[in-house]
């Protein structure tokens, strides 16, 4: 049997629009990673918009539980590949990091080349509210494996992108879940 630790981000690789991105979570228990070097970005303020708010009331209400407050602020690829495949892990696959949640400093951190004003993008939001939340009620506590959390982010990023009409793309992450979601490989 394989035994292979956790990742938090595992991706497919095709289609490379959707999959190739890969949206994540940091500073699960399993992560040997300081989520500190979030905060040294100093590119000032939380992003306000209606596509946040948008984002929000739609994980509310398909979770039926308010998102909690979470800053959100772009972040350049290299930042982010740097938070998610560190170099120490050695696990860097080539995959665009589109978007992480940072539970230390309550912030999620979307790719800066992403366009806010397409629902792929949005989706990405949605993903990591969905983690937010997750931190909020604890639930991470409780996950059997890290891949638990991610299932049901991108579930809930797989439902907003059908209410867009992007069935492909939903269909792909709801598959991408899927797989996360077995925990196959956990202890
Ligand atoms: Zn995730």
């Amino acid at each position: 049997m394989r035994k292979a630790r956790p990742r938090q981000c595992q991706g497919l690789h095709k289609p490379a629009h959707v999959t190739a991105m890969v949206a994540c979570v940091l500073a699960l228990p399993w992560a040997a990673i300081d989520p500190a070097p979030a905060r040294a970005d100093g590119s000032g303020g939380c992003l306000e918009g209606d596509w946040i708010a948008e984002a929000r009331a739609f994980v509310a209400e398909e979770t039926g539980i308010p998102a909690p407050e979470v800053c959100v602020r772009l972040a350049g690829k290299e930042r982010l590949d740097g938070l998610v495949f560190p170099v120490a892990l050695g696990e860097s696959h080539g995959e665009a990091v589109a978007a992480v949640y940072v539970p230390a400093t309550r912030e999620i951190l979307l790719a800066d080349d992403l366009d806010p004003g397409t629902p792929l993008a949005r989706s990405y939001l949605v993903h990591e509210l969905v983690h937010a939340q997750q931190f909020a009620s604890r639930a991470h506590e409780r996950a059997s494996c890290p891949g638990a959390l991610e299932a049901a982010a991108y579930d809930t990023q797989a439902s907003y992108l059908r209410t867009k009409g992007l069935r492909e793309e939903a269909f792909l992450l709801q598959v991408l879940g899927m797989f996360q979601g077995a925990c196959g490989d956990s202890d």
